[in-house]
């Protein structure tokens, strides 16, 4: 098993105090970063608890995401609940459960992209194991808190029971919908139906053997698989130790709303029936599925709040991904782990709005291009038969995956580790620093401030010593 090491971080010599609104994924990975870069921090979660009951859930831990883990020493506790390491996925056709092809990412690509895995895990154990290592952190998080209002300029926080908080820096993780990305916007933000709704269950490991199709035959722990049929998609891969399945079915949109908090009330017989005998079959097993309706969301132009340069939005609620994308949970944890980093380089209040517009350097572009293909990735899981269905199945029966890259269907090629696996949010913010955060403090402190080439020579000869 995976150490659970932790890298040594740098800390601060100037503790300020953020406030974080919303514990949900985002918001407790901020927690623990900004706590380990030696910052106060309180989260303020509108839910009584943490980890509610109700549908469990699914998290797949990509490669860049378990690194960002191992450095703050939490995959010892993750390999107490997840799967076993995950290398490759599946692809199949529900319609005569024809194998069309598979992708494997092999350990020796793993390792050059800097030693990150596969992993999966249920999305209540991940918020579970986030939320204590945050209060090991020594952050204090308090539930039942509904933010009810924010004022930038002043950096106060009204809670719905009359409360005021006042912080450092506001933080807002506050999902996709959230008060936070609404007031960086300055305005009310734009969402319209997306193309498709993903309907999640679950099927417990004991129920496998009734329907080993799901596992292509047997129990092969190490696959994820995607089984295609028109117009929409079975997905299934285990979260925890035993091998039960999350199960995200993707179907078109059919304009019913539904989110994570919804109830599991659809059945899903209803969502498969003629399909496959096998799907018949699974949809007497699982329970009730919950309806998420996927959205497109407004791109924000900035994730700091301007005026006041002491708002910022990470997350959902800086960017919003895909219902059921891939690296959701990779980017915000990415986010974290580089909020972290730059704000561990604080020496005074005056730099603070400079490492928040550095914070967003740093990850914006990165979130844009991963949200594109996350985009494009549920796109083909929902195609209806037709040309562009016959090209998808046609790559994956050829097995030339690696010439999907730069075509359309330019997903799971050799590029994707090195685009996206071989990130490391620690370097990204360490870089910022000794590249331009050093350099906008110089020319903050040098006066007069327009001396560009000066600074500039000045920085590099900095960065080479150090
Ligand atoms: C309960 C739940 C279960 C989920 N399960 C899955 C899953 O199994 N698989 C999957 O792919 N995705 C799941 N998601 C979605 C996924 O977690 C998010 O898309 C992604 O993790 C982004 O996380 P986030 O922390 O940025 O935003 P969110 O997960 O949306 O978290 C935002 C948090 O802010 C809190 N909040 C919002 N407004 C306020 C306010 N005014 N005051 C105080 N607190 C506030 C919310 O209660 C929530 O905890 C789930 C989301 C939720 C909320």
């Amino acid at each position: 098993m995976p150490s659970g090491e932790s890298s040594t971080v740098e800390r601060t010599s100037f503790p300020i105090n953020f406030t974080i609104v919303g514990g949900g994924l985002s918001g407790l990975a901020c927690a623990i970063a900004l706590r380990q870069a030696g910052h106060d921090v309180v989260v303020l979660e509108r839910d009584e608890h943490i980890s509610p009951g109700g549908p469990r859930g699914g998290c797949r831990l990509t490669p860049n995401m378990t690194k960002v883990l191992r450095q703050w020493g939490l995959l010892e506790e993750v390999h107490k609940r997840c799967s076993s390491i995950m290398n490759t996925v599946k692809f199949y056709k529900c319609e005569g459960d024809e194998f069309l092809g598979q992708h494997e990412y092999t350990d020796e690509v793993l390792k050059e992209c800097g030693g990150g895995y596969w992993i999966f895990l249920s999305h209540e154990d991940l918020r579970a194991i986030l939320y204590d290592a945050a209060v090991k952190a020594g952050a204090e998080i308090r539930t039942g808190c509904i933010v009810s209002s924010i004022e930038p300029e002043t950096r106060t926080v009204t809670l719905a029971s009359g409360e005021t908080l006042t912080a450092g820096v506001i933080v807002g993780a506050d999902g996709a919908t959230g008060l936070v990305r609404k007031v960086v916007a300055g305005r009310e933000l734009t969402r319209t139906p997306d193309g498709y709704v993903l309907f999640h269950t679950s099927l417990k490991a004991e129920h496998i053997p009734e329907v080993p199709e799901i596992r292509g035959g047997n129990v092969d722990d190490k696959a994820v698989f995607v089984r295609y049929a028109d117009g929409f998609c079975v997905y299934s891969y285990p979260v925890n130790p035993d091998g039960d399945l999350a199960i995200h079915i993707y179907a078109p949109d059919d304009g019913e709303d539904g989110d994570w908090n919804g109830q599991p009330t659809v059945n899903v017989a209803g969502l498969v029936s003629g399909q496959a005998p096998w799907l018949d079959k699974l949809a007497t097993l699982v329970p009730r599925a919950i309806r998420v309706r996927n959205f497109a969301h407004e791109d924000l132009d900035d994730w700091v709040h301007e005026a006041s340069g002491h708002v910022v939005v990470v997350g959902d609620a800086a960017h919003p991904f895909p219902q059921g994308g891939l690296q959701t949970f990779g980017m915000l944890i990415e986010d974290a782990a580089v909020l972290g980093k730059v704000f561990s380089y604080l020496t005074e209040e005056s730099q603070v709005a400079n490492t928040l517009w550095g914070f967003q350097d740093v990850r914006q572009t990165r979130c844009r291009a991963v949200h594109k293909r996350e985009v494009h990735r549920a796109r083909l899981f929902t195609l209806k038969n037709g040309p562009e269905q016959e090209a998808r199945d046609e790559a994956l029966r050829s097995r030339k995956l690696e010439q999907w890259h730069g075509s359309d269907l330019g997903l799971y090629s050799l590029e994707e580790p090195r685009v996206l696996f071989a990130y490391d949010a620690n370097e990204a913010g360490a870089e910022w620093w000794q590249t331009w955060g050093i350099l906008r403090e110089r020319a903050r402190r040098e006066k007069p401030v327009d001396k560009p080439v000066m600074v500039g020579v000045e920085v590099s000869i900095e960065a080479n010593v150090s």
